[in-house]
C-alpha cells in the first residue's frame, strides 16, 4: 500500500504482508488496545518511507481505552535492524482503537510529541499508525509528526 501527503511531498509504502499481521496482531488484543514499534528505511531524498517491520513490546498494559508500552529489551532488536542492509530504523510506532475511529487522542498527539522532543532519539518527524477497529471494520490512519504539526497521510 503507498500513501501520501501532497501538501508535504511525502509517501509512504508498507508491505501488505506486514499490514495485515499488524491487524491481526491488534484484533487477538481486542477489545483491549495494542501496539508496538514501526521499523523501516527512508530514501535518500527522505522523503518516501518504507516500513518493513515490527518490534512487539516486551512489556505493555492495554486496555479498551489506553495502551502503555514498555522499551525494555528493544534497543537491542533496534541494533540488529541497524546492523541489516540497507539499515533500518525506528520509525515510529502503531496502536490499535478498537470500537474507535483511528483519529489520534491527546494522550497519542501528547505521546507523539514527546517522541519528537526527545534528546535521546533521533527522530525528528515519527510517524503514528493508528489501526481502527469497530467490528467488522478496520480503518488506518497514518500520521506523521512534521514542524510540530500532526499530518495524516492520505
Ligand atoms: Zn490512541
Amino acid at each position: 500500500m503507498m500513501y501520501r501527503i501532497n501538501e508535504l511531498g511525502l509517501t509512504l509504502e508498507i508491505e501488505d504482508d506486514l499490514l495485515c499481521s499488524l491487524i491481526d496482531i491488534g484484533i487477538k488484543h481486542y477489545p483491549n488496545e495494542f501496539g508496538g514499534f514501526l521499523i523501516g528505511n527512508y530514501s535518500e531524498t527522505q522523503t518516501h518511507l518504507i516500513i518493513t517491520n515490527t518490534i512487539l513490546p516486551n512489556k505493555f498494559k492495554g486496555t479498551p481505552y489506553l495502551f502503555e508500552r514498555d522499551t525494555i529489551g528493544i534497543d537491542d532488536k533496534l541494533k540488529q535492524f541497524y546492523a541489516e542492509e540497507p539499515k533500518k530504523y525506528y520509525l515510529g510506532e502503531w496502536h490499535t482503537h478498537p470500537n474507535n475511529l483511528p483519529i489520534p487522542s491527546s494522550t497519542d498527539i501528547n505521546a507523539i510529541n514527546s517522541i519528537a522532543n526527545h534528546p535521546e532519539v533521533s527522530i525528528k518527524n515519527p510517524l503514528m499508525l493508528i489501526i481502527g477497529y469497530d467490528k467488522p471494520k478496520v480503518e488506518l490512519g497514518f500520521y506523521v509528526q512534521f514542524k510540530n504539526k500532526l499530518y495524516r497521510y492520505e
